[in-house]
């Protein structure tokens, strides 16, 4: 049997969520498809030891409530994963969300039946669905990343991955245990596996420029205070790059990012504002090695993130790099061990900022050993282990830290199928290719939240996902109100808007031809090599969605 809503949603994160929420109160009918067994999306699935949010909760938070902001309270500045999953439980309980979401269910796949202007999705419970209107609210980084690596189903001890963590405690204690991974995802579980296990190995590829997280309980004072001034925030939000307001408590005014005891956070980075001596005249260059590294010493690694020249001039790139291992150097005991931890091979402001707590002390530790497998290759997995080209190292538990298959993996692997039989797969065979980050040429009516091509990942990412979910919604509410069948982004437009993505990311540290991230597809084997997310700033972004809506939908036509 054929269910018949006016709004198919799938995932149920905090973007699915809001979908179901905002949808709902204009009075459509909707019904959210959700792989999970709950909500959450991120924070239901990412549930490894350390995980936590590296924006403050305040802003990491719904704006759409004012009576939820007054009522939940954060215990800690930035949230660790239970309390993160907790919030989202509590939203969807406060409002009534999950009568609306089909959990353990998969969508796999999504056909647009032309001539009935429908979008018809099957499920891997034998679900079928149809809406004139589709929302994929399916995760920028929802789909886990398991390299392809000789022996790896020979391993008898437990796997695990970051992305796949289960929910019942997992006892390590008498567990030698094995990493692959150092991204965000491994800087934060690997102090954390070194404490809670017999032995870790941390299987090391690319090292990282990892700084400092600041971690504190939460103030009351504090939280009063944002509680007190949260349209103030919320409206600052929406005119910062990174969509992080910076409100500094009991100030009651703009900081620069990061330099604000109470709330600082390095997400911004490198859209921040520079917090470097003597602010923002200051470029790293005009400072002499020695002068750099008394900076590092007395405020620690953190501090040369913000030389904004570091981001653009790759002479200024190099000396903060060249700091940065120096610093490094100052904190790791072993001399051999400093040297495999400091990256050489790419710059700071190519990769996603990573944050740790305790990370270069981690390897000061004795039950921790560093394989570096460029240096000493994985040749194979074995039924006890890893073997690399120096030896086998015993392992009772294997865990992955390998990233996700960012950005464009969960929206192919929904294999969707648009106006006149063409697949998503064809579409973005030489990479993603949007409008916005919100429709696609070819698919009408069907609506992707912090796609390819929008501030997304680059971004707090409640701020987008809340944007987002609103463009939809009131552009959902403008197809039906003037009685048209079907949305459609013109060729031309997307064209237009793919160049403009490109133009701005181009003679930034995020493309230079050392780099190789994920938000250039580059952690997958075959992915073509293009910027995906928009680096131009969240607020020109919103500025443009907002004129194209004010412009009856320029770049859009209707049927
Ligand atoms: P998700 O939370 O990924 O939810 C998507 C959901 O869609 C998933 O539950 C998935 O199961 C479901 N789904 C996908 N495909 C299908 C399908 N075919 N059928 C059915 N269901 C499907 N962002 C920040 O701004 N700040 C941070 O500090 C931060 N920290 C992060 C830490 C980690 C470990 C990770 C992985 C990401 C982090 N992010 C952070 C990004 C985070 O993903 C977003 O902030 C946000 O949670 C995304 O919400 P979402 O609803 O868009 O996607
Ligand atoms: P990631 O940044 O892609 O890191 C994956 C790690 O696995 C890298 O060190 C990578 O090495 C390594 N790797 C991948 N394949 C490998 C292989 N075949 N052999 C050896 N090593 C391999 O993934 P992530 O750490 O999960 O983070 C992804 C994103 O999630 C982050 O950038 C961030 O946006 C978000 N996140 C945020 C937080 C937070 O602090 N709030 C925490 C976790 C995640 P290479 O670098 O050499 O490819």
């Amino acid at each position: 049997m054929t269910e018949r809503h006016d709004v198919l949603i799938v995932g149920a994160g905090f973007a699915g969520m809001y979908a179901i929420y905002r949808f709902r109160n204009q009075g459509l009918d909707v019904l959210a498809l959700e792989a999970g067994s709950d909500v959450g999306g991120t924070w239901y699935w990412n549930r490894y030891p350390g995980a936590r949010c590296d924006v403050p909760s305040l802003e990491y938070s719904y704006g759409f409530s004012e009576a939820l902001e007054q009522q939940w309270d954060w215990p800690e500045v930035f949230s660790a994963q239970p309390e993160i999953l907790a919030y989202a439980n509590h939203v969807a309980d406060r409002f009534d969300l999950r009568r609306d979401i089909r959990f353990n269910t998969r969508v796999t796949s999504l056909d647009y039946l032309e001539d009935e202007s429908l979008w018809r999705m099957h499920t891997d419970t034998g679900e079928r669905h149809e809406a004139p209107f589709c929302v994929m609210a399916t995760g920028c980084l929802s789909v886990p990343n398991m390299p392809d690596l000789p022996g790896a189903d020979t391993f008898t001890g437990r796997v695990l991955h970051t992305g796949r963590w289960p929910k019942q405690p997992v006892d390590l204690s008498a567990s030698r245990v094995g990493i692959i991974g150092t991204g965000s995802s491994g800087v934060q579980a690997i102090p954390e596996l070194a404490r809670q296990s017999e032995h870790l190995t941390v299987f090391q590829r690319s090292p990282v420029y990892t700084v400092p997280a600041n971690r504190k309980r939460m103030r009351a004072e504090v939280q009063q205070e944002f509680r007190d001034n949260y349209r103030k925030i919320r409206d600052m939000q929406q005119h910062s790059p990174g969509g992080f307001s910076g409100f500094r408590p009991f100030r009651g005014e703009q900081s620069k990012a990061g330099n604000d005891p109470e709330t600082a956070t390095l997400s911004a980075v490198p859209a921040a504002e520079p917090v470097g001596p003597g602010a923002e005249s200051v470029g790293i260059l005009d400072l002499t090695p020695e002068q750099r590294r008394a900076l590092v010493a007395q405020q620690g690694l953190g501090v040369l993130l913000s030389f904004r020249d570091a981001y653009v001039d790759p002479e200024a790139n190099e000396a903060a790099n060249e700091t940065f291992r120096d610093g490094i150097r100052m904190l790791v005991e072993d001399p051999q061990t400093a040297e495999r931890l400091c990256p050489r091979d790419y710059g700071i402001g190519c990769k996603r900022q990573v944050l740790d707590r305790d990370y270069y002390d981690t390897f000061n530790r004795d039950d921790v050993t560093l394989v570096d497998v460029r240096e000493t290759p994985i040749e194979t997995i074995t039924p006890r282990g890893i073997r690399t080209s120096s030896g086998e190292h015993e392992l009772d538990v294997l865990i992955y830290a390998t990233g996700f298959d960012a950005m464009t993996g969960a929206l192919l692997k929904t294999n969707i199928t648009g106006a006149g039989g063409r697949r998503l797969t064809d579409k973005w065979e030489h990479g993603p290719v949007t409008f916005l980050g919100l429709a696609l040429s070819g698919f009408p009516n069907l609506f992707t939240v912090t796609g390819p091509g929008s501030p997304s990942v680059l971004c707090n990412m409640i701020v987008a996902i809340e944007q987002h979910v609103n463009w939809i919604g009131d552009c959902i509410d403008y197809v039906r109100g003037h009685g048209y069948q079907a949305i459609e982004a013109l060729p031309e437009a997307e064209d237009e808007w793919v160049a403009h993505v490109n133009e701005v990311a181009e003679g930034t540290m995020y493309t230079a031809p050392s780099c190789n991230s994920w938000y250039l597809g580059a952690n997958i084997p075959g992915k073509p090599r293009i910027f995906m997310p928009y680096v131009g700033g969240y607020p020109r972004y919103r500025e443009r969605c907002e004129q194209v809506a004010a412009n009856d939908y320029e770049g859009f036509s209707f049927r």
